[in-house]
């Protein structure tokens, strides 16, 4: 039976009611029967259309990732042409085909600033921070320094849901149902202005701190035992957490010191969303090895990637004996059709300059978004490009969230929705990551919307 688009809406406005086994990710096992689901049937632009027929404007972008919006005909034609020609074939010892050669050349070539130099695919986030992990261990076993295996991370990181990158997130709450994870891995502070240990609300004061911590870390574990230090150039789901200008050009200069890797986590900073093609690049920092997924194929097909400089790629391909074998990969470690998919999107992403739109749309959404700060519940709106965040609180004053069992977030994103906006409802926080795409008319639209909807909530 072919669905018209009329029709189709109808049969999924029954999935609302219908049986599911289907559990959601990140969610209560048991669904909330009173919690309305949305059912996104379609998407246009920037913009979805759930089961009722509403056209909502996708304040989500998907999941951080649509960057390029939604029903790209560039990208569902590139796809096509791979699938008619091959969908899939796999490229391990002496197999390849030509779109993942291509791909990564590509990369390489567009992080020629970084000294990009060699690339390892797979299918998401999760997947690039495990081969980020797992390889810079590799790199110090080439490099003859095998007692280097511990991880430097930040509190409020997150880095997939693999056991490493599990281990090595900031948030507690992923850790509760899952361990033992992984040894060896040390928390540092993260660069958050508006909830720091020190109280202090001065950027370059809060460097500081963090340096000085992140010396005496090193200098109690030893550089020595150090493999790496991962992070995310800006902290996304643990709250859009911008750090202030020199942090990272400091916490580079420490690590270079100390020989310790520095691991980029771009997933969703990489290509263009905090307004820089990197996010490290928009901090002035070159890192070792970067891991990317989402806006890579901006959602169309399922694609990682992680991007090793020329110090680690060169140091693994002329380690002694077995460190030199790439003895890591998954199925789809180059999928052909994922790989035409990104070739298409970082086409759009370049043709249309879409970290430059993201730059110049971001500042007109921050900017307006600081007005909601007047909410009640509304502690802080901060972010960079088009990611941003609302954090909300239970007063104002000690800055204490609001508790996340009491639905406020969910509340307000259910309003927004109402009001023609899909937001994210993340704990204590409300999160913004458009497409980046996105026009100036629609970034005042979401805070209206936003406006509108925490004003029933207040
Ligand atoms: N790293 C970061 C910074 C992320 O935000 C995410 C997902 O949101 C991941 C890794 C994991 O990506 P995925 O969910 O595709 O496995």
């Amino acid at each position: 039976t072919v669905l018209t688009p009329d029709s189709a809406i109808r049969a999924a406005g029954d999935y609302k009611t219908a049986t599911k086994n289907f559990w959601h990710p990140m969610s209560p096992s048991k669904q909330d029967p009173s919690q309305e689901t949305l059912i996104v049937v379609s998407g246009e632009g920037n913009y979805v259309t759930d089961a009722d027929g509403n056209r909502l404007l996708d304040g989500v972008g998907g999941l951080w990732n649509v960057n390029v919006g939604h029903n790209r005909a560039e990208v569902k034609d590139a796809i096509k042409a791979q699938l008619d020609q091959l969908a899939y074939y796999q490229s391990f010892d002496g197999v390849a085909h030509p779109r993942v050669y291509d791909l990564a050349d590509r990369l390489v070539g567009m992080l020629a600033q970084e000294d990009a130099h060699r690339v390892l695919f797979g299918s998401n986030g999760s997947d690039a921070v495990e081969t980020a992990l797992k390889l810079s261990r590799q790199y110090w076993i080439a490099a003859g320094e095998p007692g280097r295996v511990r991880f430097l991370s930040l509190r409020n990181s997150y880095h997939g849901m693999h056991i490493g990158g599990t281990s090595v997130g900031g948030n507690a709450v992923y850790h509760y149902n899952h361990g033992p994870l992984l040894p060896g891995v040390e928390l540092l502070d993260s660069p958050f202005l508006y909830r720091n240990p020190w109280n202090t609300e001065d950027p370059a004061e809060l460097t500081d701190h963090l340096i000085r911590q992140l010396e005496e870390r090193i200098e109690f574990l030893g550089g020595q035992t150090i493999a790496a230090f991962i992070a995310e150039p800006v902290q996304g789901a643990g709250g859009v957490i911008v750090p202030p200008e020199d942090y990272w050009p400091r916490v580079r200069e420490v690590l270079d010191r100390h020989g310790i890797l520095m691991i980029s986590d771009e997933v969703v900073t990489g290509f263009g969303r905090t307004g820089n093609m990197l996010g490290s690049r928009g901090w002035g920092v070159k890192p070792d090895i970067m891991a990317f997924a989402k806006g890579i194929s901006a959602g169309y097909i399922p694609l990682a990637a992680t991007v090793f400089n020329r110090r680690v790629a060169d140091a693994i391909e002329n380690g002694p004996g077995f460190s030199n074998v790439i003895m890591h990969g998954y199925t789809y470690s180059g999928h052909p059709t994922a790989a035409a998919a990104a070739l298409a999107v970082l086409d759009i992403v370049e043709r249309d300059d879409l970290p430059g739109n993201a730059g110049l749309v971001g500042a007109v959404l921050q900017d307006e978004l600081q007005a909601l700060e007047s909410h009640r519940y509304v502690g802080e709106t901060r972010g960079k490009g088009l990611m941003a965040a609302i954090d909300l609180v239970a007063d104002k004053g000690t800055r204490e969230s609001v508790d996340p069992s009491s639905g406020i977030a969910h509340r307000i994103a259910a309003a927004a929705r109402e009001e023609g906006v899909v937001v994210r409802p993340a704990g204590t926080k409300i999160i913004l990551s458009p497409p980046l795409t996105l026009e100036a008319d629609e970034a005042r639209e979401m805070v209206r919307a936003l406006d509108a909807a925490l004003s029933r909530v207040d």
